[in-house]
C-alpha cells in the first residue's frame, strides 16, 4: 500500500495543511480552523481515521484546527514541548516519533521563528514539513514571538540542510503559488539562508525586514495557546448538509460566494444593510430581501421557515450578527456570506440595483 499524501491550501491565510495516511490511519499537519469540514470530508472519502493532529508551531496568522478536530474525531494533538501551549497531548521533543499506520514522522526542533518550532521528517527522509522555519526561497519572520535570527540560522543549517539533497521540503505557507522545494534547491537558491550567506548576513537582513504586524495575531495567538479552543468552547457536532459551509472561530457558519452562486434560488438571501446601501454603489444580490439589522429581531416572521437563510451585508460582520439573531428566533439552517458584498463583487458575480 502506498503512502497517501495530500497538500491542502487555505486562501485566507495562505497556509498549507498536509494529510499523511497509511493503513487507514492519518496525521494532519497544520490544519486551519475554518477548513476542518473540508479536511474531515477528505479523510472520510479516503477511508482514513485521524489519529494525530500536529502543529509545526504556535501560529500568529491563523487559528489552528487542532482542538476542533479533536472534538470531532478524538485525535490527539502534538506540538513542540517548547511551544508553551495548553491542551496538547503530545509535547514533542527532538528525536520523538509520531506514527501513522506503518509509517512515522520524526521530530527535529527548529526554533528561531518561535521557540516552539518543529520540522517533521518522514521516516525515509523523502519529505519534511518545515512550518515557518524554512519557506520556499524565504523563511519565517523573527521579529516577534521569541523570534531570533541566529537561532533560526543554525536550526535551518543543522536540522534541515543536513537532510539529503533531494528531500522534498513542504513549507507552512507560500504567498506566490509555489508548493514544494528540496534541500538542494534551498541550499543553493534561498536568498536568505542559502549559498555563502553567513549568520551575520542573515541576522542583519532579518532585523531590517520592516514587516507589518500580522492582521490576525490578536485573535490567533491567544487561541493557538489553547490549541485553537475558543473561549466559549463552541464546537458543532457535525456540518449542515444543505450547502458546503465553514465554521468560523467566531462560532458562525459561513458560505463562500462561489458556493452561494451555485445553490442560487434554493435559499433565501437576507440583506441586513440599510436601504441606502442596498440601493447604493455596491448594489445587492438578485432576489435578496432587505431587513436592516436593527429591525431584524422584530421581523423574523417575514422569513420562510422552511428554506435556509444566507445573510449578507457589506463585508460580513453585521450579517454574522444577523445569524445569531435568527438562531435565537428558532431558525436553524443559517449561513453568513463570507466577505459580504465586497467579496461577492470581487468574484465578479452579478449584482442588481448598483447606482454607479
Ligand atoms: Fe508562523
Amino acid at each position: 500500500m502506498m503512502l497517501i499524501f495530500r497538500q491542502l491550501f487555505d486562501v485566507e491565510s495562505s497556509t498549507y495543511t498536509y494529510l499523511l495516511g497509511d493503513s487507514g490511519k492519518a496525521i494532519l499537519i497544520d490544519p486551519v480552523f475554518e477548513q476542518i469540514e473540508r479536511d474531515l470530508a477528505l479523510l472520510g472519502e479516503l477511508g482514513l481515521t485521524l489519529e494525530t493532529v500536529l502543529d509545526t508551531h504556535c501560529h500568529a496568522d491563523h487559528v489552528t484546527g487542532a482542538w476542533l478536530l479533536q472534538q470531532r474525531t478524538g485525535a490527539q494533538i502534538g506540538i513542540s514541548a517548547h511551544a508553551g501551549v495548553e491542551g496538547a497531548d503530545l509535547p514533542l521533543k527532538q528525536g520523538d516519533t509520531v506514527p501513522f499506520g506503518r509509517r512515522y514522522l520524526s521530530v527535529r526542533e527548529t526554533p528561531g521563528h518561535t521557540d516552539g518550532c518543529a520540522t517533521y521528517v518522514l521516516d525515509d527522509e523523502s519529505k519534511a514539513f518545515t512550518g515557518d522555519a524554512l519557506l520556499i526561497r524565504s523563511c519565517g519572520r523573527t521579529d516577534f514571538q521569541q523570534g531570533d535570527p541566529r537561532r533560526l540560522f543554525s536550526s535551518v543549517h543543522q536540522q534541515v540542510f543536513s537532510l539529503p539533497e533531494d528531500t522534498e521540503l513542504y513549507p507552512g505557507h507560500d504567498y506566490s503559488g509555489r508548493m514544494v522545494t528540496s534541500v538542494g534547491e534551498e541550499r543553493r537558491h534561498n536568498p536568505r539562508l542559502g549559498g555563502e550567506i553567513s549568520e551575520n548576513d542573515f541576522a542583519g537582513y532579518m532585523t531590517n525586514l520592516g514587516l507589518a504586524h500580522p492582521k490576525k495575531i490578536d485573535i490567533a495567538l491567544p487561541a493557538n495557546l489553547r490549541c485553537g479552543r475558543p473561549a466559549n468552547d463552541i464546537a458543532p457536532a457535525s456540518a449542515p448538509e444543505w450547502a458546503p459551509l465553514k465554521f468560523t472561530f467566531g462560532g458562525v457558519w459561513e458560505i463562500d460566494p462561489s458556493a452561494l452562486e451555485e445553490i442560487g434560488t434554493r435559499v433565501q438571501i437576507l440583506d441586513v444593510r440599510e436601504a441606502e446601501e442596498f440601493n447604493g454603489p455596491l448594489g445587492h444580490i438578485e432576489g435578496a430581501r432587505l431587513i436592516p439589522l436593527g429591525e431584524l429581531a422584530e421581523r423574523t416572521g417575514e422569513l420562510d421557515q422552511a428554506r435556509p437563510v444566507v445573510t449578507v451585508c457589506r463585508s460580513g460582520g453585521r450579517s454574522a450578527q444577523a445569524t445569531v439573531i435568527l438562531r435565537r428566533a428558532g431558525l436553524t439552517e443559517l449561513a453568513n456570506l463570507a466577505g459580504g458584498m465586497l467579496r461577492w463583487r470581487g468574484h465578479g458575480f452579478p449584482v442588481v440595483g448598483a447606482s454607479t
